[in-house]
């Protein structure tokens, strides 16, 4: 075995099959298999060239695979070995930066050129150039961040770690939800419901998600996941919906995950409570939001955080849940496929296949 299979991104929507060498492990790095890797929006941001990632480089954030190279010091340092089953953090900090220094290593900036430094954001002239896991082998670096997850459960659910663990920072870590709490979340879309499934762990009291009449189903399957109601924006008043459901108070915790609307952000002004939290992580392609109030934010006197990536707490969070069995994740998941077939899987994911619906998706090389 001297290469790897890897998707090569050359250029906007341009994606190529090639074997690239599968490089030697020192006494710090690793090689790792991949059995799977998640795919969300920010994969069709990138195959669509509107993140700032650097080309040609290997695709891939949320790889889960068994350990299939390792050194002796990153074994140690890691606390696993050959054959391990790992889920693998996208950002590799630089350990030196301000962030890092300060424990907040989601915003470490210090290795990338430009962005990013991670797996699936790291060009291919950066050696070893498998630094994504659209490929049979990545590279780990000494700096990956791995956690171990238990090898009997099918690898369509373990990768679920990423999607589950930004459910976990952004509906629980950031607002601090606990028991007493009703959490709102706007959109029913695969954060929106790895939000409901964490503040439900989280025990949060009462859970109500929105969405447009078209996500009918995606409501359905957030009861069935855990949410105590749900609200179809189009056809009903949200806003008392939201006070008729909190006892006439607001939501508590609002959490934004709708993708490209900038409406929702402006209405969460409206839906939470009187010294109420809000967490915005939908990403709007750089519009601004018309009738954004900001006097409700100051007479209300509402916290409001941006969250973008997810912690280590986090991710442990939703593995220690996956491994559990107590969710039935499974219901969420909606596509495998090959490595070959990245580009359906990408267009899959953005809706540009009629009458296909993705919810949670990986490839499986
Ligand atoms: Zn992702
Ligand atoms: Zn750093």
């Amino acid at each position: 075995m001297h290469t790897s299979r890897a998707v090569v991104q050359t250029g906007p929507r341009r994606l190529e099959l090639r074997e690239l060498p599968i490089p030697d492990i020192d006494d710090d790095s690793g090689l790792l298999r991949v059995e799977a890797c998640g795919i969300c929006g920010s994969d069709a941001e990138q195959y669509a060239g509107v993140l700032p990632v650097q080309l040609p480089v290997v695709p891939g954030h949320e790889p889960l695979g068994m350990i299939e190279r390792i050194g002796d010091r990153a074994a140690k340092r890691w606390g696993v070995n050959v054959g391990d089953r790992v889920a693998v953090e996208s950002i590799i900090r630089c350990g030196q930066c301000r962030a890092c220094i300060a424990g907040r290593y989601q915003q470490c900036r210090g290795r990338g050129r430009d962005g990013l430094f991670g797996h699936g954001y790291v060009p291919l002239d950066r050696p070893p150039a498998l630094w994504g896991a659209y490929a049979d082998y990545m590279y780990l670096d000494p700096l990956s961040i791995v956690h171990p997850i238990r090898k009997d459960i099918p690898a369509a659910l373990a990768v679920m770690f990423n999607p589950l663990g930004a459910g976990f920072r952004w509906a629980v870590e950031i607002p601090a939800t606990g028991p007493g709490d009703s959490v709102l979340v706007l959109g029913p879309g695969q954060r929106g419901l790895t939000s409901v499934i964490a503040a439900r762990a989280a025990g949060a009291d009462t859970i109500i998600v929105t969405g447009l009449t078209r996500d009918a189903p995606k409501l359905a399957l957030a009861r069935d996941l855990g949410a105590d109601h749900v609200i179809d924006v189009e056809r009903e008043d949200a806003r008392a919906r939201v006070r008729e459901l909190t006892g006439g108070r607001g939501a508590d915790v609002v959490v934004e995950v709708t993708a490209n609307a900038a409406e929702p952000v402006a209405e969460a002004l409206h839906y939470v409570t009187t010294g109420g939290r809000i967490v915005l992580a939908g990403v709007k392609g750089l519009k601004a939001v018309p009738e954004f109030v900001s006097d409700l934010i100051v007479l209300k006197e509402i916290t409001i955080r941006g969250a973008f990536a997810v912690t280590s707490r986090a991710y442990q969070s939703a593995i220690r849940l996956i491994e559990s069995g107590r969710v039935p994740l499974a219901r969420m998941h909606t596509h495998d496929f090959r490595l070959e077939d990245a580009e359906l899987a990408i267009r899959t994911l953005a809706g540009e296949i009629p009458g296909e619906t993705s919810i949670h998706s990986c490839l499986v090389p």
